[in-house]
């Protein structure tokens, strides 16, 4: 079976929202994502790839998780901090903290070119399992971060359009953190 490749930057899956989750996975496409899996774990500076940017339609994205790897199949944002700009965000000790964050994001579909980009400080996300068990968990900082740009990934959305500002990536950065 061939190895799965990344598609190139200026093709349309990354550009063009995915159709709705259709309910459950053939094991084909299951296998497929397994692979996606495979993938990350040969790459040492990726942390997450989402289906598209390997050519898959489906909704669903694989992150690394302590030595693994781990698929989330139809991920939904059901809250993140950033929703309602009255809303006090309490974090430990229901201390405030910021609702948002800017962070430098580096994507494996745009190589050579890091974007400043806006993100919710945390969120929460409802998401399948392969075996299609459904979970709901929250992410904080860089990890809602993660989520967050992978869910974009879903629905055509790149950091470039979301961008605050770009620099060109130097040699001295090709092992930094990509997504
Ligand atoms: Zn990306």
């Amino acid at each position: 079976m061939a190895k799965l490749a990344f598609v190139s930057h200026d093709d349309k899956i990354l550009t063009t929202p995915l159709p709705p989750f259709p309910g459950r996975l053939t094991k084909a496409e299951k296998r497929e994502l397994e692979r996606m899996s495979d993938l990350l774990l040969d790459m040492p500076n990726a942390i997450a790839i989402a289906a598209p940017q390997v050519g898959i339609p489906i909704r669903a994205f694989t992150v690394r998780d302590g030595g693994g790897a781990y698929v989330m199949v139809d991920p939904v944002v059901v809250w993140h901090s950033d929703s309602d700009p009255d809303e006090i965000i309490l974090g430990e000790g229901n201390i405030p903290i910021p609702r948002r964050a800017p962070s430098w994001e580096q994507c494996l579909s745009i190589p050579g070119v890091e974007h400043l980009v806006i993100r919710p400080m945390l969120l929460k996300l409802e998401y399948s399992t392969l075996k299609g068990i459904r979970h709901r968990a929250s992410y904080h900082g860089f990890h809602a971060r993660v989520v967050a740009h992978e869910v974009d990934h879903l629905n055509g959305i790149l950091i470039s359009d979301l961008s605050s500002g770009h620099r060109e990536l130097g040699e001295d950065d090709q092992d930094k953190p990509c997504m």
